[in-house]
């Protein structure tokens, strides 16, 4: 007969999930307890009955037999919000290979005492407009209006299928969301809303704010654990319906979820950095579906994984192909090409075109952003005169610079010495490439001293506030210039901007990433995007020493399907995702040889046991080998089939768990 246990959390709101006690599943019960089951057990000295969760199920007691309890009976009505969570970090455990106890973690706010604070800031230096709540709703315009009613007469048939709204920028695929809130809304159910990076979103957020009021929680990535757990009670007990938030607000407590919103659905920010390593794309999807929500996801840019499931028809295709406010246009792009700049002797990092571009604009009075990809900074080498980065013959990844010596493919260890000439056109003006913005700034100062310039990167934002000072003082046209990096690029809608500069379009095209063209188009796209969004028409400006790549020409055409055709033969010719999947298993520590010794036997073995049916590359170095004096190897895994993907890293966590070298090294996995 078999003999189950669980592993209970009592009390999930206490200060930790780590004190998870075993019982024993009486037989007669087993079929009703499952993970997330709220169940009564008998608990302490005197045996007095608690409630609790079942987090974890097992047929192995990790105790004496003779001292392990036996449950007393499921708990009437036992599905609540955090069983569902609970049922979700289990599938996020099995998913990206975590424990269960960070998996928890990670769903499950942590308790803390929160310092009183006279008023609710939204983690923004200003507050909510007065009279807000009442404001908005613009009329849809005939391209919104038939996205919200399709979406509308599905969800009111309970069809659910994920929605994708492919839509250019400006094309109004907030008021197409805000459509949608309202008629979940109107049904009793609540909404989640995730937008990347908070800070970067002030103006979205405001106009949530104006729209929904009261109704809504803003959680900030700088609110303290106590104001998050705060702001999750107040989800749970039915004070506030719609969240918006980052990444994490997808772990909201509402009683009634009927519609999760994913704006900006191709940022990277959505992936998790941290174990477990979860994509907030697949878990809401997995999150609706244990609801029975619906999935809206928004961009510009979609994501190749994102396009090609709706390509496939798993996600149903929206398309907003015109912008939505009256007299506005999208942008002209122009290429620069800098290799020719080079040849007639402009050495500056403005190009001809760029500067009498931006002397234009000065005269006129209107605005100018220029922006310093910064992705990949200096890491890889490129030659000047013919623009080519110097490129591992077999991975198609651009080599990394170590030590200013020695260049290494993180993909699949292929090493030369930092070569003396450009190895396609001997030239010998090989450099790591990348300008600071601060440079950037000091040569716009030297340039065009009538002009007033803002810089806006990660040393001048570090202050609390200091995004938002910043938006603000440029949304007021305090400022003709601002200068940034890729924060400057994303969502904000400045009408004066009537001409972008991008500086250097191609540093992160050869970043040692898979999806470097992928990121590249879409900062591009997203940049060409902050011009013109008032009535005069606007210019971007991208200058390369790569004008034929067609990551840039697709750009410049701001044509996404051509684009994600090129892009998809390239991922299925390499076999990356989504054409395929990708485990990279990491392993980390001090010792450095034993990291690779232990690196070496994983190695062996997978080969030994899966060689037959996956695709193994490595182990090599991380993009960054050495952090704090940890060393960290990692070996690539690819196939198309996930469920062998998360077969080979059971296989391996089990075989690590018994091993006692292992506990001087750590491992992690990251799907993709
Ligand atoms: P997206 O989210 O697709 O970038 P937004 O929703 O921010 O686009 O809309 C871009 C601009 O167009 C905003 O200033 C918005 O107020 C305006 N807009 C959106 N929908 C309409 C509409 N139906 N009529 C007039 N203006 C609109
Ligand atoms: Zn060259
Ligand atoms: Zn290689």
């Amino acid at each position: 007969m078999a003999v189950k246990y669980a592993s209970i959390i009592i009390d999930i709101s206490h200060e930790s999930v780590d004190r998870i006690f075993q019982y024993r599943i009486p037989e007669k019960i087993f079929s009703e307890v499952r993970v997330g089951t709220q169940v009564c057990v008998p608990f302490g000295a005197g045996n007095r009955e608690r409630k609790g969760y079942v987090v974890e199920i097992t047929e192995k007691a990790d105790y004496d037999e003779s001292k392990i309890k036996e449950v007393a009976g499921v708990v009437e009505g036992s599905i609540t919000a955090d069983s569902r969570l609970i049922e979700l970090a289990w599938w996020m455990k099995e998913r990206y290979g975590s424990t269960m106890n960070q998996a928890l973690k990670t769903v499950l706010p942590v308790k803390r005492k929160v310092r009183a604070r006279s008023h609710q800031t939204f983690g923004f230096e200003k507050l909510p407009p007065e009279g807000s709540g009442s404001g908005g709703i613009l009329p849809l315009n005939p391209e919104q209006q038939q996205i919200a009613d399709t979406f509308c007469a599905d969800y009111d048939r309970g069809k659910r299928k994920p929605c994708l709204i492919h839509g250019i920028t400006g094309s109004g695929k907030t008021e197409v969301y805000m459509a949608m809130i309202s008629h979940v809304l109107a049904q009793g159910r609540q909404v989640i809303v995730l937008i990347p990076e908070i800070a970067l979103t002030y103006q979205t957020v405001m106009r949530f704010y104006e729209r929904f009021g009261e109704r809504i929680c803003v959680m900030h990535s700088r609110l303290s654990a106590g104001e998050r757990y705060e702001q999750f009670e107040r989800a749970k007990k039915g004070k506030t319906d719609i969240m918006i938030g980052a990444r994490s607000a997808l772990f909201t407590p509402f009683p009634d979820l009927g519609l999760i919103i994913m704006d900006e659905e191709h940022e990277g920010a959505y992936k998790s950095e941290g174990a477990p390593r979860y994509h907030a794309r697949e878990v809401a999807e997995k999150l609706a579906q244990m609801n029975d929500a619906a999935l809206v996801m928004g961009s510009a840019t979609p994501s190749m994984e994102a396009f090609s499931k709706a390509k496939a028809g798993i996600y149903r295709l929206f398309s907003l192909d015109k912008r939505a406010g009256d007299g506005s246009s999208p942008a002209t792009v122009e290429v620069v090409d800098l290799r020719k700049e080079m040849r007639d002797g402009n050495k500056s990092i403005f190009s001809r075109r760029l500067q009498e571009l931006i002397t234009g604009r000065l005269e006129k009075k209107e605005q100018v952003m220029l922006f310093m990809n910064r992705r990949g900074y200096s890491s890889f080498v490129s030659c000047r005169s013919c623009g080519k980065a110097i490129k591992c013959p077999h991975c198609d990844v651009s080599l990394t610079l170590h030590n200013k010596n020695r260049l290494i493919c993180h993909y699949c260890g292929y090493t030369i010495p930092m070569p003396e000439v450009c190895p396609s056109c001997k030239s010998e003006y090989l450099a790591g490439f990348g300008v600071g913005t601060q440079k950037v700034e000091e040569m716009a100062v030297r340039r065009f001293p009538q002009a007033r310039i803002l810089r806006m990167d990660l040393d001048t934002t570090s202050r609390k506030g200091g995004h938002e000072t910043i938006l603000a003082a440029f949304a007021r046209e305090e400022a003709d210039i601002l200068i940034g990096t890729q924060m400057i690029v994303k969502g904000h809608d400045f009408p004066g901007v009537t001409l972008v500069g991008i500086l250097a379009a191609d540093v992160s095209l050869y970043a040692p990433d898979f999806r470097c063209v992928e990121r590249t188009f879409q900062l591009l796209v997203q940049a060409a995007g902050r011009a013109g969004r008032g009535k005069k028409p606007g210019i971007a400006v991208i200058q390369t020493y790569l004008p034929e790549h067609y990551g840039i020409q697709t750009a410049a055409a701001q044509d996404y399907n051509h684009f994600y055709h090129q892009e998809m033969g390239y991922r299925e010719l390499m076999n990356y995702p989504p054409s395929c999947h990708l485990l990279g298993l990491q392993v980390s520590g001090q010792d450095e040889r034993l990291t690779s010794h232990m690196m070496d036997l994983i190695q062996a073995s997978v080969a030994r046991h899966f060689g037959s049916c996956v695709e193994i590359i490595g182990p090599v170095p991380a993009p960054v080998y050495k952090v704090n004096d940890i060393y960290r190897k990692i070996l690539y895994m690819k196939q198309g089939n996930y469920d062998i993907l998360m077969k080979i890293r059971k296989y391996v966590q089990e075989r690590w768990d018994e091993t006692e070298d292992c506990k001087k090294l750590a491992i992690q996995y990251d799907f993709s």
